[in-house]
């Protein structure tokens, strides 16, 4: 099964929500045991998660950083689209 499978699981695990059908928990850490990649990547989306949810008394430094870097690369995606703002019907 490729990464991209398991990233799907880990995502639902990480949100708390259903593993899909094809993927269970054993099969998951299994992967997660051989592929460094995917390890990461669930620490990519563990510290996502974490930086969305409403923190009391967190440290905020990491969290900033991180939506820093994510609004960065979805610059990158929108490169100068302007027209959130100003448009008018009429
Ligand atoms: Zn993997």
């Amino acid at each position: 099964m490729p990464c991209s499978r398991f990233r799907t699981a880990l995502s639902a695990r990480v949100d708390g929500e259903a593993l899909p059908p094809d993927t269970t928990g054993p099969a998951l850490d299994a992967h997660l045991a051989s592929c460094a990649p995917c390890r990461r990547w669930e620490e990519d989306a563990r510290r996502l998660r974490e930086a969305t949810l409403p923190a009391d008394d967190g440290d905020a430094c990491g969290a900033d950083r991180l939506l820093a870097r994510l609004r960065a690369d979805l610059r990158g995606h929108a490169e100068g689209g302007r027209g959130w703002n100003g448009t008018r019907a009429g």
